[in-house]
């Protein structure tokens, strides 16, 4: 008999292409059907098929209260009553920007906007009118979203200019971009001291969670905070994952250093499509209406957003917060590694905060090229025993996972249960 999902997802290719609205939830890199979701109630979702799963995806990171929250609930159906968008300042605008630059030193001010794509394309832009340069540095295996100028793999050799990384996107909107190693600071000082006086903006995850999860080394932040200020250029952290993931005061919080610009997404949209740029004063001067950098948007700042963002911000300001969500997150990849461990299977993992990495080789990635030498077909194997564990683990290898405040003992349990079984098959 097929199954519920099976029809949905036969029908969704139909009238849309590959049948989702955003490539990794085709489960091409696992194969196999993706699920087409009901519900959610904190740590658990529900199928079409009506089959429940804890949930380690948690729409890719914003739901750090689990699903449906009742306080994010209850902001939303506030806010929606009261209408949904104006195209017109709100006062609830001004308090999220308030709080925002309240909570991350490094922010003075600060645009919405309603995607983590349409932040960092922004801040790149910000980035090149204030210093009237061209030339972005970004690392291979972080994601900065779908703008052309970052859809860019490296091209062979370092430092030579990048290649468009998706058909469609010129050339020429790319030539500017150089792609270096994530945590390779000597080819970021070659690249300096190659062109430095050229270079508008280094861009980072700081926390790279778009390939798998690398950790920056010791050193590699800071160097990249001191060669854009000797070199006057702009650096932007993409936090739009990390930002409330890892800790009150984002990634740059916990490692201490001070981007001039800082994108965010995910969390502080608590759910609904909003993100945000921000940073030094002097930067964000220059977008319009103040200055010749244009930027604009007919939902920017929606009121409906706003509330579902304020509502979990909230939360997370409760003490204790970030420290029983890293507790949490470290029980869970300490559990997964012991059990592996046990049945013998070449794997590790690690957490920062709320996010967390899985590598089915012996020890944590440094690079891209290290994480690519993780063995993907035991993950795929891994991944879809897990389902049918009822564990819902991001539908591919190189996927940061996330866990939510709705996480308790009981399904960080469940999980290491399920993990036993499946390892103790993998051999
Ligand atoms: N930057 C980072 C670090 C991201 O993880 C993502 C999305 N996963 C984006 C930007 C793009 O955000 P969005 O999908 O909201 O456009």
């Amino acid at each position: 008999m097929t199954s519920r999902n099976q029809q949905l997802f036969e029908l969704s290719q139909k009238y849309i292409p590959g049948g989702v609205n955003s490539p990794v939830r085709a489960f091409k890199s696992v194969g196999g059907t993706p699920i087409f979701f009901r519900r959610g109630q904190g740590a658990y979702v529900w199928d079409a098929d009506d089959k429940t799963y804890i949930d380690y995806v948690g729409s890719w990171g914003p739901l750090i209260l689990g699903h449906a929250h009742p306080e994010v609930i209850k902001a939303v159906q506030a806010a929606a009553q009261d209408g949904l968008t104006f195209g017109a300042p709100t006062e609830a605008e001004l308090e999220i920007a308030q709080l925002l630059c309240t909570l991350v030193s490094s922010i003075e001010q600060v645009r919405l906007v309603s995607s983590g794509t349409e932040a960092t394309m922004s801040a790149i832009r910000l980035a090149r009118g204030y210093t009237g340069r061209n030339r972005i540095i970004k690392f291979e295996g972080c994601y900065h979203g779908h703008d052309d100028a970052l859809l860019v793999k490296a091209g062979s050799g370092a430092l030579t200019f990048g290649h468009p990384s998706s058909a469609g996107v010129p050339a020429g909107t790319t030539s500017s971009t150089v792609v270096l190693d994530y945590n390779d600071l000597a080819s970021v000082e070659q690249a300096f001291s190659q062109f430095g006086d050229e270079i508008a903006a280094v861009i980072v995850e700081p926390v790279a969670g778009n390939m798998n999860l690398v950790a920056p080394k010791s050193g590699f932040l800071p160097a990249l905070r001191e060669l854009c200020t000797q070199h006057g250029s702009v650096l932007i952290f993409d936090e739009v994952m990390t930002g409330f993931r890892v800790g009150l005061e984002c990634a740059q919080g916990l490692y201490r250093i001070k981007p001039d610009l800082t994108t965010l997404g995910k969390v502080i949209g608590g759910g609904m499509p909003m993100a945000a740029f921000g940073g030094r004063r002097d930067i964000m001067q220059c977008l319009a209406p103040l200055g010749p950098v244009y930027q604009a948007g007919t939902l920017s700042g929606n009121p409906v957003a706003v509330a579902a963002g304020l509502a979990t911000l909230k939360q997370v300001q409760i003490p204790g917060f970030y420290e029983n969500l890293a507790a949490r997150t470290r029980q869970l990849v300490e559990g997964l590694a012991a059990a592996a461990k046990k049945h013998a299977i070449p794997f590790c993992a690690q957490a920062v905060g709320g996010m967390f990495g899985l590598y089915f080789r012996e020890n944590l990635p440094a690079s891209y090229a290290e994480v690519m030498e993780c063995n993907r077909e035991s993950f795929n194997r891994f991944f879809h025993a897990m389902l049918q564990e009822g564990i819902y683990f991001a539908p591919s290898a190189f996927e940061a996972g996330f866990v939510s405040t709705a996480h308790g003992e009981a399904e960080i349990s469940k999980t290491l249960d399920a993990a036993d079984r499946v390892f103790g098959t993998l051999k």
